[in-house]
Parts: structure tokens; C-alpha cells; sequence
């Protein structure tokens, strides 16, 4: 079996698999960072390095994106990636993230039926593809809780079972058991938030968090250190090894199963499909240290090269029918989705907020505004975001929250840093994004990669839908952020058309190769197999038919270990999966 890619999805299928003594090899264009000066004190504290130059990332100069806000319009290359950041080698951008992991709504999977079901069968316009993905979240549950365990998730449960538990999420989709972990510290900001939250009723509650509290063992015998509250997750790797990633979780235990196998800087260009016979035969690659490529045959391929990756390969590889936005036909490339965001920065003189103590997931949040958690009748939008306040670590470069006013250099700008650093935060909103028929991914006809290759090309920008949405989002947010007694706000946000890729927005993209029951809107059936290739399977957020206001990646990984269970019925039975 070849596995595309070697992050955090990979990671989890392989573990199924190969705990079941099936032959695995995976395939991962970058190398491996976890015993290097990048996880070691001082260099892993190397701010310009890893964040700011990010070093871990993967490298633009060698493969970067096109984009184009409407199909009319021509396509320009992103010269130096920035909007998002695809990780690179092995555990992928699993290593350098920040660690918040959520479980989705309950309704998410199904979220056309609930739609209509609410609002009325006319309450979807034509221009948004809303699917049901074809799985329930009661199948999902038990993975759900086999990642957190696996990944020694810290929170508090707010729905145990049904019922509504203090302290916890009361939104939340109802689980089996609590948190294998406590929840983290909250910091100044967030208890700040929490308080001015409470009074407007809202529900607040600590996010779950992949940023270990405490020295945790989890059922593999792998194990996590004890968050530092150092404020280096979100780009880096964890030197106390207390972010739960697949450098420091999965592959070390790979290593030392006998039917796993690892290939590093090995870059796949190619799978090879045998139409007439509905399979794929093999991967083609190269092998980036000697230039050579490579012919790997293949029993079984799973493509977890991340969403953009994963489409691209069957798009090279010519395997399912292209998405044609103007014909409203085909599926691969279709329901590309990013995520709707916007933040306010609050000054407060008399509150010390002490922002460099916190981990990548020390946030307090409200779900009162999130996706379907609210009302939408009569608002004229579907969706919506969670609203959060708390530090990202407050690094030297990057946590530089000065009024606005301020000089941007100079003697006052430095004397303003000086005063507001421990006095600057800010809220935020992350918000859903739903699919659109005109926001898709493509082949640039014109522009090529550094092996040849066409670029992807992404055609996306804010439609009606999400502008409407985040207007209301961000005056919530506001609302909140001067009810937390600032004595000033930053430039109040906005979120407009004409989507702007020079700063960074989120990595959470997807959609492009997306599952569900029908073969004429999807690309892999409701078991992520392909419905053209009985062999080939796909996984990661390139599989979602919507994105949420929630972080991806405990869906990404609740499916990816699915997805192991069910290969492994697959090697016993091969067939289409029921
Ligand atoms: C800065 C940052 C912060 C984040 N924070 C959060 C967070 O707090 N919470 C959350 O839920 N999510 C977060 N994410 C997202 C999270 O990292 C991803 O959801 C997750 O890693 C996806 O897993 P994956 O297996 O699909 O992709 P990855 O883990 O990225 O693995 C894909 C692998 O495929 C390899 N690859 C790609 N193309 C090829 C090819 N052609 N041949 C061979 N190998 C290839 C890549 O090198 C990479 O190693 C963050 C992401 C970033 C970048
Ligand atoms: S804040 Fe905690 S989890 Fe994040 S890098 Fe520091 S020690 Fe690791």
C-alpha cells in the first residue's frame, strides 16, 4: 500500500494499518526536523527563521499557487507563499501548527439536510453546492475519541453523552467520554473576555487543545512533555515535545513496526490509472536528492498530500473529471473553500496581559455565533464563526500590537511598543466558508513548478454569503471587545471582496476532491474511495464538501483513522466499500 505524503493524516491510516502487519510505504517530498537544531534550544526560539521566514513550510520557490478571484479574470503566481502556508517533510504542517482541535457540530456532516430542514428547501441559493458528505457523526464519534486519546487532547466535555456539562462547550457534538487531559491555564485576555462574554449571556469556555498540561502517555506508550506556556507552537516544532504532532506521536512508532517503510524527499508527480480497469497501477516520483524518477507499483494508493496536493495529483494524473465552473459540471477542483476571519485589537492600560505566557491554544471562546448555533431566519446568510480572545505567544516579532496613530517607526513607535506590550490583545472571529460555484481549483495553463509541473490554480474570493455573514460576526465581536472595558480598539475589521493573499489567513483550506453519495458531485464516496479507481483513496480537508468556523484537523484525522479500519477490510475484501 503507498501512502502519498507523509503528515498528519498518512501518519494515521499507516498506524491502523501497519498494527494490523500490512505492508505500508509512505512517500514525503520534505526530510525530517525532529531531532534537529529546529526542535533544540536556541535555534528552535529562532522567531525570523521559523515564523517569519517560514522555514518549515514549503518552499514557494519550488512549488506555489496561481490565483484569480473570478474565472474572467487572468491568474497571477504567488511569488512567495503567504495567504497559506502547506507544511513539508515528514508530519507535515501536523508538526508546526498550533494545536486547537475541535470536533465539528453534530449537523456538519449532514449540513444540507439540516439547512433545509430549518430554514426551508429554498433557503440554499443555487450558487452554493451545500452537500451532506454521507456520513453520520455518530459513525465518526468513536474516532473522534481514539484521536484525542491518541493525541491527549486537553478540555472539559460540555456535552457528556446529551447532557449539558458547566464549563465545557455547551454546543458541542454530544461524546462518549471526557477529555483524556484537563483543560490548559487561561490567560489574562481570555478571562478578561470571559467576563464581558458572560454578560451578554454568552457561553464561554476554554478551547481544547492539542498543547499537553501535563506529562501524558497515551495508548501507543508514546509521550508528550508538559506544556511550558512558551509561545512557540503556531510555525514551530515543540521543544519540550508537549504539542501532540505525528513527528513526536506517529512516525517514531512506525519506525518500529516491520511493515512500515518511509521514503523522505521523494516528490510523487503522478499516479497511474488504468481507466479500462477502474484501478491505479502505480506512483510515479522523484527522487529529490538524485534527480531520478521512480516507478512504484501499488496495490493500493491513498493520496495525504493535503488539500491542494491531493487535488493537483488527480489533476496531473488525469483521474476524474475536471470541475467546469461555467458548465457546472464535473467534480475535481469543486467546492473549494477557505475560512471567513477577522480580528480587532483592544488596548487596555490598566490590565497587565502578560502575552508571552501561553501556548498555541490558550484562547477562551464563545460558540453562540458559530456555524448553525444561532437563528439564521430572516438574516439573509447561512453560517457563521466562533469569537475568541487570548495570546499567541507574544513574540518579539510578531506581537507588536501598537494604537493606531502610532508612527510604524522611529522613537515613538519604539517607546509605543515599550508601553503597550503588556497592554495589547485582541478578539477574533473565525468563521465558515461555504462552498460557491464560482470558487474552484484548476490547472493554470500558463504557469509551471519547478518540476515541470502545472501550477494549481485557485479561483476564489468572498461572495455575498460570507460577506453577510462576517459583517454580523465582526459587530458581535465588537461588541464584546468594548464591553471588555478597552480604553481603545484597533480599526474596527472588515472583511470585503477582492480577497487579498499578501497576509497570512489560515491554513485551513478545503475541499477540491470532496466525498459524499453521488458520483456526479463528488470525487471519493462517503468510505473516501475514489468512484473511478476502486484502489485509490483520499484523505485530508481536500475531502470536505464545506468548511466550518472550527480548525480541520481532529476531522482530518477522525477520518484518516476511519479510513486505516476500513483499508484494512479492504486488503481482506478488495471491492467497493459499503
Ligand atoms: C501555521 C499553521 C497552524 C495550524 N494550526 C492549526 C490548529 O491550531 N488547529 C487545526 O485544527 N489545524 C491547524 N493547522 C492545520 C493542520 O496543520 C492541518 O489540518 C493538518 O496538518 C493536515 O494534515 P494533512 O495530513 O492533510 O497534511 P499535512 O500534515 O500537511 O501533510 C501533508 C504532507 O504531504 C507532503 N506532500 C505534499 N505534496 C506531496 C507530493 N507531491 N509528494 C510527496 N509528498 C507530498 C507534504 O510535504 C506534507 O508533509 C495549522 C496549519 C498551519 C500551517
Ligand atoms: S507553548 Fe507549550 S506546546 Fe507550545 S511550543 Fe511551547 S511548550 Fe510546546
Amino acid at each position: 500500500m503507498v501512502i502519498v505524503g507523509g503528515g498528519l493524516s498518512a501518519g494515521m491510516v499507516a498506524r491502523q494499518l501497519t498494527a494490523k502487519g500490512i505492508e505500508v510505504l509512505v512517500l514525503e517530498n520534505g526530510g525530517d526536523v525532529r531531532n534537529s537544531a529546529a526542535a533544540k534550544l536556541p535555534t528552535q526560539r529562532d522567531e525570523l527563521r521559523w515564523a517569519t521566514h517560514t522555514g518549515l513550510m514549503q518552499d514557494g520557490a519550488a512549488e506555489t499557487y496561481t490565483w484569480r478571484h473570478n474565472r474572467t479574470d487572468p491568474s497571477l503566481a504567488m511569488r512567495r507563499l503567504a495567504v497559506f502556508l502547506p507544511g513539508s517533510g515528514v508530519g507535515g504542517a501536523g508538526n508546526h501548527w498550533n494545536g486547537q482541535a475541535f470536533r465539528w457540530e453534530e449537523y456538519d456532516t449532514e449540513l444540507r439536510t439540516r439547512m433545509e430542514t430549518r430554514y426551508g428547501k429554498s433557503s440554499i441559493p443555487a450558487n452554493m453546492p451545500i452537500r451532506d458528505w454521507g456520513v453520520s457523526y455518530s459513525e465518526l464519534e468513536p474516532y473522534y475519541d481514539l484521536f484525542e486519546r491518541l493525541f491527549g487532547i486537553s478540555g472539559k466535555a460540555g456535552n457528556l453523552r446529551g447532557k449539558i456539562m458547566p464549563g465545557g462547550n455547551p454546543f458541542e457534538a454530544p461524546r462518549q467520554n471526557e477529555f483524556p487531559q484537563r483543560p490548559l491555564e487561561e490567560t489574562e485576555i481570555g478571562l478578561i473576555f470571559r467576563s464581558a462574554a458572560d454578560k451578554f449571556g454568552y457561553k464561554s469556555f476554554l478551547s481544547p487543545a492539542a498543547n499537553s498540561p501535563d506529562a501524558y502517555t497515551n495508548p501507543d506508550g508514546m509521550k508528550l512533555g508538559a506544556c511550558q506556556y512558551c509561545g512557540h507552537c503556531d510555525r514551530f516544532i515543540c521543544e519540550a515535545e508537549a504539542k501532540a504532532t505525528p513527528s513526536v506521536l506517529l512516525y517514531p512508532l512506525l519506525a518500529r513496526r516491520p511493515s512500515f517503510e518511509l521514503r523522505k524527499f521523494c516528490h510523487v508527480i503522478r499516479i497511474e490509472h488504468d481507466a479500462a480497469g477502474g484501478q491505479v497501477r502505480a506512483v510515479e516520483y522523484l527522487d529529490l536528492l538524485t534527480g531520478e524518477t521512480f516507478r512504484q507499483p501499488a496495490d493500493v494508493v491513498v493520496l495525504a498530500a493535503f488539500t491542494l496536493s491531493n487535488t493537483k495529483l488527480l489533476l496531473t494524473s488525469g483521474i476524474g473529471r475536471p470541475y467546469d465552473a461555467a458548465a457546472n459540471a464535473g467534480v475535481v477542483g469543486r467546492n473549494f473553500c477557505y475560512q471567513t476571519n477577522a480580528a480587532i485589537s483592544v488596548y487596555l492600560p490598566d490590565r497587565w496581559l502578560n502575552p508571552f505566557l501561553a501556548s498555541g491554544s490558550t484562547v477562551t471562546l464563545i460558540e453562540d455565533f458559530d456555524d448553525d448555533n444561532f437563528d439564521h431566519t430572516g438574516l439573509g446568510f447561512l453560517g457563521g464563526g466562533f469569537i475568541a480572545a487570548g495570546s499567541g505567544g507574544g513574540r518579539p516579532i510578531a506581537a507588536r500590537g501598537v494604537p493606531p496613530g502610532t508612527p510604524r517607526w522611529g522613537t515613538r513607535w519604539k517607546q509605543a511598543n515599550a508601553d503597550w506590550y503588556a497592554h495589547a490583545g485582541s478578539v477574533g472571529f473565525q468563521g465558515s466558508s461555504y462552498p460557491h460555484r464560482e470558487n474552484f481549483l484548476d490547472l493554470d495553463p500558463d504557469y509551471r513548478d519547478a518540476y515541470g509541473q502545472p501550477l494549481l490554480r485557485v479561483t476564489f474570493d468572498m461572495r455575498e454569503n460570507e460577506l453577510r455573514m462576517a459583517k454580523y460576526c465582526a459587530g458581535k465581536m465588537v461588541e464584546i471587545a468594548r464591553a471588555m472595558g478597552a480604553a481603545r480598539l484597533g480599526g474596527l475589521p472588515e472583511v470585503t471582496a477582492n480577497f487579498d493573499t499578501r497576509g497570512y489567513q489560515s491554513t485551513h483550506i478545503t475541499g477540491g476532491t470532496i466525498m459524499g453519495r453521488d458520483p456526479a458531485t463528488s470525487v471519493v464516496s462517503s468510505r473516501l474511495q475514489h468512484w473511478d479507481a476502486e484502489n485509490l483513496f483520499v484523505v485530508g480537508a481536500s475531502v470536505f464538501a464545506h468548511n466550518s468556523g472550527h480548525n480541520p484537523t481532529e476531522l482530518v484525522a477522525t477520518l484518516a483513522l476511519r479510513l486505516g479500519d476500513d483499508l484494512v477490510r479492504y486488503v481482506g475484501r478488495p471491492g467497493r466499500l459499503a
